[in-house]
């Protein structure tokens, strides 16, 4: 599998093709204001706008994760595709928002799977930047609302072109977004060869039920009555906790209709 990194090329090149000079000096203003953020009383101006633009995009990513955690799988495909640039903005505040966490969960993950056998065959549900499919051997499927990369294939996860029984490890890693998140993990089972491996990372806050959260032990005994053994969890990390299930067969299992799906709280950031 290839792991091609695109470059772009940021540097706005078209100046010289516009023939205004008052809006020339201010593209110049507000490109000088994204490359150079010193705080210096003469350049006080273009701090004011590097401060507007951070604030507008910490905005605009504030209104799109919102978004997603309160529609459905289906929904949000139909929102990226209407505006496909909304996909870049908001992982451009996501990252922005991780770089506050002292660890990231999918370094943990890719951690973990480096641990396993590199024949695994693994789907990363919800990839975003593809990390994993970047760091580690394994041949790794990588599934989003939006591909901007050719490793990535574009789908709504509730439905993916996926082979039944063709993985050996099925990743959520802060992705069960959408109000539907049980028809993900529907999907992670028809997807996951028997004995397969689930791991999900998952915000804390979402897990709080004192906090309109939901329980871990209803989101995980949901899971179990799905088909799946719960092998490990690891509540230790501040941010996220981690929970580790194989795929069983299904016996006496209750009908997923039947199951008990707690609904997730959203997890939305506050301004700064
Ligand atoms: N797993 C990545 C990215 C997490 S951000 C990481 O840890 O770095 C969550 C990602 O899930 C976003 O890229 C979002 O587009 C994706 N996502 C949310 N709902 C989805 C759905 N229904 N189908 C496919 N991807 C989805």
């Amino acid at each position: 599998m290839t792991n091609k990194k695109r470059k772009r090329n940021n540097n706005n090149n078209n100046n010289n093709n516009n023939k205004n000079d008052v809006s020339k000096k201010n593209q110049q203003e507000i490109s000088s204001a994204s490359s150079t953020p010193k705080r210096t009383k003469s350049n006080q101006p273009s701090n004011f706008l590097q401060k507007m633009r951070a604030r507008l995009s910490g905005g605009h990513f504030r209104m799109i994760n919102e978004k997603l955690y309160t529609c459905t799988g289906k929904e949000a495909l139909n929102y990226f595709r209407e505006d496909s640039s909304l996909f870049n903005l908001y992982h451009a505040g996501y990252k922005t928002q991780m770089s506050n966490w002292p660890e990231q969960p999918v370094n943990v993950i890719i951690k973990w799977l480096k641990k396993q056998n590199p024949s695994f065959v693994v789907a990363d549900f919800g990839c975003g930047e593809a990390l994993i499919s970047k760091s580690v051997k394994n041949t790794v499927f990588s599934l989003d609302l939006v591909s901007n990369d050719p490793d990535v294939i574009a789908c709504d996860m509730a439905n993916t072109p996926l082979d039944s029984s063709s993985a050996d490890v099925a990743v959520f890693c802060l992705s069960l977004m959408g109000t539907n998140y049980q028809t993900y993990l529907e999907e992670a089972y028809r997807v996951l060869k028997l004995g397969g491996w689930l791991l999900i990372a998952e915000v804390k806050s979402r897990f709080d039920p004192n906090n309109g959260g939901a329980d871990p032990e209803k989101f995980s005994k949901a899971i179990s009555e799905l088909g799946f053994n719960s092998v490990k969890r690891d509540f230790s990390n501040k941010m996220f906790l981690l929970f580790y299930f194989t795929k069983k067969e299904k016996h006496d299992s209750k009908r997923k209709k039947e199951i008990e799906w707690p609904s997730l709280k959203p997890c939305l950031y506050k301004r700064r």
